[in-house]
């Protein structure tokens, strides 16, 4: 199993790299969780016929304005995108004229789901939780090939986040803000609150991700964020982007 950092930026794309998405690769699927700017690479790794899952947190467009890239790709298998049921309707009007090219019109078979209405169809254990940010976001935890992987997206601090990610394998954890920095009004983790989570949480590594672009100017900024969350849970990375982690 591989985790591939296909972007790792928040808000927008710099130097320091794509808008957020990561690629899980599985003896079964490619499970990828939101669509920023970094889901143009999906096909430098996507080679096998598996079907690809895209999951999709909320609709800050960081997380899925790569939605209009989709009609690059040539996925033999099919994608199915799982939405949360109500950001659904408004997914459907983004994706779509006069936006970017319609679901239907892509070169392969595609499905959306709903969470949690249409769950069950999903072929490997999903869970969620709606997180704490200033729009419904959810977070997702994947059970598969005997690990457990948790994405925690824009979010503050919160319980919900514990719970989804009780003695993970892997906490995939927003970083969108400096050491020190919290605004209640905008809620987002920062390095510190980061390894608070993985440390309640109990999971064995912590990989921080969406490094906010407009805070994060360098990659010895990601350095030091890293620095302090190890600080509090020592089993931390900061993702940079083509990190390939093997699980
Ligand atoms: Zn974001
Ligand atoms: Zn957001």
């Amino acid at each position: 199993m591989k985790l591939i950092f296909l972007g790792t930026n928040g808000w927008y794309d710099t130097e320091t790299g794509n808008g957020i998405c990561t690629l899980l690769e599985t003896g079964s699927y490619y499970i990828v969780f939101d669509a920023g700017n970094g889901i143009h690479k999906l096909d430098r790794y996507v080679k096998e016929d598996k079907p690809v899952y895209l999951l999709i947190s909320h609709l800050h467009l960081d997380h899925v304005c790569g939605l209009h890239i989709l009609g690059k790709f040539k996925f033999s298998k099919g994608l199915t995108i799982c939405v949360g049921s109500g950001d659904l309707d408004s997914f459907k009007t983004l994706v779509n004229t006069p936006y970017t090219m319609p679901l239907e019109q892509l070169p392969y078979e595609i499905r959306v789901l709903s969470i949690p209405d249409e769950v069950e169809a999903i072929p490997f254990p999903l869970d969620w939780r709606y997180l704490r940010h200033s729009v419904p976001t959810l977070g997702f935890r994947v059970w598969i090939d005997n690990k457990v992987i948790v994405y925690c997206p824009d979010t503050g601090y919160c319980e919900e986040a514990v719970e989804l990610a009780r003695r993970a394998d892997v906490l995939l954890a927003e970083c969108a803000y400096l050491p020190g920095e919290t605004d209640e009004r905008w809620p987002h983790l920062n390095p510190e609150s980061a390894a608070k989570l993985a440390m309640e949480a109990g999971v064995k590594m912590l990989v921080l991700t969406h490094f906010d672009a407009s805070r994060y100017l360098s990659m010895e900024d990601r350095i030091r964020a890293e620095e302090v969350a190890k600080s509090v849970f020592p089993n931390t990375l900061a993702a940079r982007d083509d990190l390939v982690l093997e699980l």
